[in-house]
């Protein structure tokens, strides 16, 4: 394997470790929930779900569970943080 290429896999690696180097600006998502699908979008920090919760409140678990999988990468959805802020979600 020639040293450009290994050297490119090395800083790949430390990159993936270091997730605030990456900040979302837009994407569409298909999140499968346990009786449908449901498409999650996120632009410029406002999150979007086709769920009848998140049309209703504008949160739902759907963009709860992306945004713990994407951490500092996106911003949270405003109406979460007031939602989570008094559990414990360790
Ligand atoms: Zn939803």
């Amino acid at each position: 394997m020639d040293t450009g290429l290994v050297s490119r896999i090395i800083k790949a690696r430390q990159y993936a470790q270091e997730r605030e180097r990456i900040e979302f600006a837009h994407f569409v998502a298909q999140f499968k929930g346990e009786h449908n699908t449901y498409q999650v979008t996120y632009d410029e920090g406002q999150w979007h779900c086709t769920c009848e919760e998140a049309v209703r409140t504008g949160v739902c678990s759907h963009i709860m569970a992306m945004e713990r999988i994407l951490g500092d990468s996106v911003l949270l959805a405003a109406s979460a943080v007031q939602v989570m802020e008094p559990v414990s979600m360790n």
